[in-house]
């Protein structure tokens, strides 16, 4: 299964871990301990696959969708249910990934870690930063009714419509393609 990691901030690659949100059955993308595992490793949070347990597995969930929420609270000036502000700030405590200058001097890493937490730490405070730090019209949901994946819209004009231009915004364009296709 593909996570669709694109070059998406911590907080906002953790809630595409779950797809199709405007499904009535939405994507799972980790279903397991071992999946959430190689989505560390391949979004670049560590070099090495961690042990995750089942109730970290939960807990990840949890987190994932106490940031969805919240944004989509603040997206429409309402306040975020206090349990979600709660299950952020508590993961927001926690000791977060290491950076570390890599030995040419102009790059940056993560320090190895072999656990779950810190991932989840760095996310919750970028969830933080992401929610005080981004106007409430920048943050959206993906035009795309079947995916309605959260997205900041960095783009200077703020018209950005699709969580990705790589998987929705093409999808849009060929769907667009095709209907005037067959019309003309
Ligand atoms: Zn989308």
């Amino acid at each position: 299964m593909e996570f669709r990691l694109g070059d998406r901030r911590p907080c906002i690659a953790l809630v595409a871990t779950l797809g199709d949100r405007g499904m009535p059955e939405p994507l799972e993308r980790i279903p397991d301990p071992e999946t959430l595992a190689r989505w560390c490793v391949e979004g670049g949070f560590l070099p090495l696959s961690p042990r995750i347990s089942v109730a970290e597995l939960a807990s990840a969930r949890l987190l994932r969708e106490a940031i969805y929420r919240a944004a989509c609270a603040v997206r429409q000036a309402h306040k975020p249910l206090s349990e979600d502000v709660a299950t952020i700030n508590i993961w927001a405590t926690r000791g977060t990934l290491v950076p570390v200058l890599t030995s040419d001097g102009r790059s940056a890493d993560w320090k190895s870690e072999r656990t779950l937490s810190p991932v989840l730490a760095t996310i919750a405070r970028d969830a933080i930063d992401m929610l005080t730090g981004t106007p409430a019209a920048r943050i959206k949901l993906c035009a795309d009714s079947t995916c309605r994946g959260l997205f900041v819209d960095e783009s200077r004009p703020g018209k950005r419509r699709w969580c990705s231009m790589n998987f929705c915004g093409n999808r849009a364009k060929s769907r667009t393609f095709a209907r005037r296709h067959r019309e003309a």
